[in-house]
């Protein structure tokens, strides 16, 4: 069977889903309505599960990852001023890479690219039809429509698909947020730190062995200009101990809000959701790009056996499928979250409760084992 996919969005979930379709022999077309420097350039995830990195060696994109990605055999979790390692390869057999989202993203562009595939830049999708499939976008500031035999929506959180697929959203937000910075400095420890402190949540990451990722926990409604750099720096001192940071030039300032979110069900009729559009996970758990990867991954599969077969079992069972490992996800994510992080009205009783957590988790050979499967994303599903 021969169709074409309409696919909205060139975040990590749009990209992938064109590469594995192309590498079936699937057309499709991308729309994306930021230009090429700003969707290779903007700071998001950079934590890929063993699967993740399977797929994208699958599908042919991953001869940089391979030459530039750092694995990473486990992490520290930091509480009562100590460090505990959790080691995933004794524990699980598998391990996670660091490579920034903006270098998969790149990796993605280039080869779609190189491969003459349509990748439209600039082009803003403003609605869509499902009876018959069409996406009307702007481009070159002009209206344009495009005809196709299915719609997948990878255009994320603020997206225009998501809405079209009538089911519940079940969805919780979080009473903090994180800033983010970019440092031109080693990273912190050769490994993630992940540390509770009374001050609040804060995480030592990478994007290379030169260039630091760090997070702290912020009230919402923080802007970046009230944390000028003193501050940042006394703040991670403070909240990664006994870790020490290496101060340098600060990059990059953003804030993100802690939400999670999961859309019931991803498609209706020709239309599906991917990634972000159909659900968000807080950053903590490291799931978002890796979920994102996952479902199109799954996706494909079923366009793939549509194409070969003419049968759409695959693709009706789209959201069953996916749906199990979203939840996996999403308690993985916000457990992490409320483990680490300090409420604003948080009682010391709370905090007590949060310090047995990590305890257990660090002490109980089966809890750190079962932390070590969610991180990798090796849990049986
Ligand atoms: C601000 C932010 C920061 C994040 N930081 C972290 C982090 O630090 N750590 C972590 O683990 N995870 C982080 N995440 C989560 C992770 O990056 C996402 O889960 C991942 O980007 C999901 O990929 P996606 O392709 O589904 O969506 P996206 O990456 O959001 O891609 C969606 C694409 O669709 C495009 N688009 C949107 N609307 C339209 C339209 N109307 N027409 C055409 N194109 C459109 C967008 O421009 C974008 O390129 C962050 C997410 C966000 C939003």
């Amino acid at each position: 069977m021969s169709f074409t996919v309409g696919i909205v969005g060139a975040g990590p979930a749009g990209l992938l889903l064109g590469r594995l379709l192309h590498r079936a022999g699937i057309d499709s077309v991308v729309f994306e309505n930021r230009d090429r420097d700003y969707v290779e350039q903007r700071q998001r995830a950079g934590i890929l599960e063993q699967g993740t990195v399977n797929t994208l060696r699958a599908a042919g994109a991953a001869d940089r990852l391979d030459r530039l990605g750092i694995p990473h055999d486990g992490i520290d979790l930091v509480y009562d001023g100590a460090a505990h390692r959790v080691d995933f390869v004794e524990l699980t057999g598998a391990r996670v890479w660091i490579y920034a989202q903006t270098e998969v993203v790149k990796d993605l562009i280039a080869l779609r690219l190189a491969d003459d595939l349509p990748l439209l830049f600039e082009a803003e999708v403003q609605s869509i039809t499902l009876d018959p499939p069409m996406i009307h976008y702007r481009h070159d500031g002009q209206p344009h429509t495009f005809s196709c035999d299915y719609i997948v929506g990878c255009d994320g959180f603020h997206g225009v698909t998501r809405d079209l697929v009538p089911a519940p959203v079940l969805s919780r937000s979080f009473p903090y947020s994180w800033l983010g910075i970019l440092v031109d400095a080693p990273p912190v420890h050769h490994e993630l730190v992940y540390a509770h402190s009374r001050h609040g949540f804060a995480l030592a990451s990478m994007r290379s062995p030169t260039i630091s990722r760090l997070y702290l926990q912020v009230p919402n409604g923080t802007t970046p200009d009230t944390w000028p750099d003193d501050r940042i720096w006394s703040e991670l001192t403070t909240r990664l101990t006994p870790h020490t940071p290496n101060e340098g030039r600060i990059t990059a300032k953003s804030v993100l809000p802690m939400r999670a979110s999961v859309r019931q069900s991803m498609q209706q009729g020709p239309l599906f959701l991917a990634g972000d559009a159909a659900h968000i996970v807080p950053p903590t758990g490291a799931k978002g790009l890796n979920l994102a990867a996952h479902d199109v991954t799954v996706l494909a599969e079923a366009f793939t056996h549509l194409s070969q077969t003419g049968s759409p079992e695959l693709l009706d069972a789209y959201t069953e499928t996916c749906l199990r490992r979203i939840w996996r996800a999403q308690h993985f994510s916000n457990t992490m979250t409320t483990m680490l992080h300090i409420s604003p009205d948080q009682t010391e009783f709370e905090t007590q409760l949060q310090l047995s957590h990590l305890h257990h988790t660090t002490t109980s050979p089966p809890t750190t084992q079962s932390l070590a499967e969610n991180y990798t994303g090796t849990t049986p599903l």
